[in-house]
């Protein structure tokens, strides 16, 4: 299969033939459509996470924001069939559903949980095989495209899941989302779709202009003001829910003291190396407003429904925060200039 392969760390990707993935007796192994280049890519290729022990054995193919058709299906399955249209989302079962998350629905807080492209070989090459199929793969409907599913894996789903089952964003709540990447931009759209009153919050004027687009109602950059104090006046005395959708010490502490009273804060975004997990907190502020703070990783594949239903009638349209589509021989370039932060909305690749 032709894949870009990351051969060291922080080394261009090398586009060429690389093995075809070999089936196993629960998995599929699916004909990649379309996969998402997202800024975990990133963190993962410049040796970024090695602190929380991912280091990567290679050559190996990243890539975990992926959607394709089924090419081979194991013995052991049952849901799936050749030919069917699928994505995959990034937070998966590897426990084969036998632990105590899973068993209660929790797929995506799994105790053996897999991520593709860093567990195994993943969207940058033109086959992959996913373990435990029937619990792994959501069937795609006919009437989203490849390019449209390709991010709902990764940032679409996270944001879905975090504001509409972890947060539990109502109609008419004040939202305010610190850093508009991919994972932001997705949380100003859905939120903006459940009905809530957005602020975004960056320091690019271009990501602020495209968050206006996605729905939000008021703009903060912080880079020109500080965002707390801007989203009180903006909220007369602060937001609902405000989301720390970076993951760096400054907006997830501006996140939580851009709350109003009894206010929830969503972590969505992983911290870097910088803060390696660490963030000092306002405790006291905390404790003096009833604040609630709240953790989001990815979706379980059975809240998939809830959120596709709203993307086949037109509520969600993951495919506008595509802002380019790629070959697979761009995927090294666009990933190196993810370091500058300059990327806005999502790029994905679509030609294999
Ligand atoms: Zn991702
Ligand atoms: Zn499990």
């Amino acid at each position: 299969m032709r894949a870009a392969v990351m051969e060291a760390l922080n080394q261009p990707l090398v586009v060429r033939d690389m093995p075809d993935p070999t089936l196993a007796p629960d998995g599929v192994v699916l004909r990649v459509e379309a996969n998402g280049i997202c800024r975990t890519d990133w963190h993962l290729w410049t040796g970024d996470w090695t602190w929380i022990g991912i280091q990567l054995p290679m050559p190996h193919v990243l890539g975990h924001e992926f959607c394709g058709v089924v090419e081979e299906v194991g013995p052991q399955v049952t849901r799936w069939k050749k030919g069917d249209r699928v994505i995959v989302p990034f937070s998966q079962a590897g426990c084969g559903s036998v632990c105590e998350f899973c068993q209660s629905g929790h797929f995506n807080v799994c105790d053996g949980q897999l991520v593709p492209g860093v567990a195994y070989w993943g969207g940058f090459g033109r086959r992959v095989a996913v373990p435990h199929a029937d619990v792994n793969l959501v069937g795609l409907p006919d009437s989203v495209g490849f390019v449209d599913a390709a991010s709902m894996g990764c940032r679409f789903m996270t944001s879905f899941h975090g504001i509409a089952d972890q947060a539990r964003v109502e109609a008419g709540e004040w939202v305010a989302v610190h850093g508009c990447g991919g994972v932001g931009l997705a949380a100003v759209h859905i939120a903006t779709a459940l009905g809530a009153n957005v602020i975004a919050v960056d320091v690019a004027d271009d990501k602020l202009a495209f968050a206006k687009e996605l729905g939000a109602v008021a703009t903060v950059n912080a880079a020109k003001e500080a965002a707390p104090g801007a989203i009180a006046e903006l909220t007369r005395g602060g937001a609902h829910v405000s989301i720390d959708a970076l993951g760096i010490a400054q907006t997830c502490v501006s996140s939580v003291l851009s709350l109003r009273k009894r206010g929830r804060h969503l972590q969505i975004g992983l911290t870097s190396s910088a803060e390696q997990g660490m963030i000092p907190l306002p405790i006291d502020v905390i404790v003096l407003k009833e604040l609630q703070i709240i953790g989001s990783l990815g979706m379980p594949a059975p809240r998939f429904g809830a959120m596709l239903r709203m993307v086949e009638r037109g509520k969600l349209t993951p495919g506008k925060l595509v802002h380019r589509k790629i070959p697979l021989e761009d995927a090294g370039t666009v990933l190196a200039s993810m370091g500058g932060y300059g990327t806005v909305g999502v790029t994905v690749i679509e030609k294999y």
